[in-house]
């Protein structure tokens, strides 16, 4: 049986980001008919393998990461969502979204997500500064996210997530109070924030090693992060997840799914999936991804089984980053009381929820606890 979440990677960016290493493909014209037989080749081996057809195959959540979705245009979205769709049934009130650059989001895309079933739009704000949007490489600026907000809303996609990236370096004059403003004026449902980090090979990470940018320090980010939680908290939205923030009953339905352990299948170069015991993930470059299908091959680049320690470390983890908390042990008794005293922590009956200061030490404190 194939899981009910599915991610769809799609690869092509305009230009890369300054910040970003993710798995894409730069393209000024996005080779939609290439990627989409590409796409419904992969399906069809999946199937076969599954022994899946539409009847026995229901998703309940479809998820168009990338890359950016958005390029695909209102016509790559359709075609990609009825490709999907004749693979398996989608359920009444599915969650589909589509991640967009607000440069992408036009009345005429909107209108044709819509029509294809998109009915959450997770934008790729990051910054209402045009300065600072220019420095990250963006393709948009912050006129265009507002746009995009207020295309959508009129066209009837009215669940909206706004990505923003907090703790840039300080030679950046970013004001940080100023842009969860701009967000929060735009009343979207959902807010993701960033931590910038510097990963290898990056246009950052040079300009970083050649001393023009430095890391934003520990308390930088501590301060930025403690202040969106108090600002999204105060305009009414639930801290959730670590990164992530909801209006009631807006979070994010496949995320979560991610969050809770739960099994998910990932199509498209370089998307994982995880069967609750197995981790596997696709080869990563588009052209070698398309190559393999094109010649009959499988697309799957690697896999990992999970063993005892992992799968523990993994519930440990999981746990301390939602709102849902860890459900802690004997042995874990007395460290989660420890955090609780230290106010990083609120234990109820045998389970601890992280508070906001508790998210900002969470790969150490997940660190600590034994499962047991
Ligand atoms: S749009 Fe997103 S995926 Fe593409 S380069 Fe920028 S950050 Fe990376």
């Amino acid at each position: 049986m194939l899981p009910s979440h599915l991610y769809v990677h799609v690869p092509f960016c305009a230009r890369r980001c300054s910040y970003c290493d993710f798995s894409i493909a730069v393209r000024r014209i996005v080779p939609i008919s290439d990627y989409t037989d590409g796409i419904r080749k992969e399906l069809t081996a999946l199937a076969r393998w599954a022994e899946a057809s539409p009847s026995s195959w229901t998703l309940n959540t479809v998820y168009l990461g990338g890359g950016t979705p958005s390029s695909l245009g209102g016509e790559g979205v359709r075609r990609l969502l009825e490709i999907i769709a004749s693979f398996a049934q989608i359920a009444p009130g599915a969650e589909l979204t589509i991640e967009a650059n607000p440069d992408d989001v036009t009345p005429d895309a909107i209108d044709a997500w819509a029509a294809a079933g998109i009915n959450r739009l997770s934008l790729g704000a990051q910054t209402f500064d045009d300065a600072v949007l220019a420095w990250m490489h963006r393709t948009h600026d912050a006129r265009q996210i507002g746009d995009a907000v207020r295309a959508a809303r009129s066209g009837g996609l009215a669940n909206i997530s706004l990505d923003l990236i907090f703790a840039l370096p300080p030679e950046i004059p970013r004001a940080w109070t100023r842009d969860l403003d701009e967000a929060l004026a735009l009343s979207p449902e959902h807010i993701s924030l960033y931590g910038l980090t510097v990963e290898p090979k990056t246009p950052l990470h040079r300009w970083v090693t050649a001393g023009r940018f430095s890391l934003a320090a520990e308390d930088r980010y501590a301060d930025e992060f403690l202040e969106a939680h108090e600002r999204m908290t105060g305009a009414g939205f639930a801290h959730y997840e670590v990164s992530n923030f909801a209006k009631p009953g807006r979070e994010s339905r496949h995320n979560s799914a991610y969050w809770s352990g739960t099994s998910y299948i990932g199509i498209g170069p370089a998307a994982h999936s995880f069967d609750g015991a197995r981790r596997r993930w696709n080869i990563k470059p588009y052209a070698d991804w398309l190559a393999t299908l094109c010649r009959g091959g499988s697309v799957i680049a690697g896999e990992e089984v999970l063993d005892a320690e992992s799968v523990t470390s993994e519930r440990i983890y999981l746990g301390l980053r939602t709102e849902a908390g860890y459900r802690a042990g004997a042995s874990d008794r007395a460290a989660a009381e420890r955090w609780a005293r230290a106010g990083w922590a609120v234990i109820d009956g045998d389970l601890v929820r992280l508070s906001a200061e508790g998210w900002l030490r969470l790969d150490s404190l997940a660190a600590g606890l034994t499962g047991l």
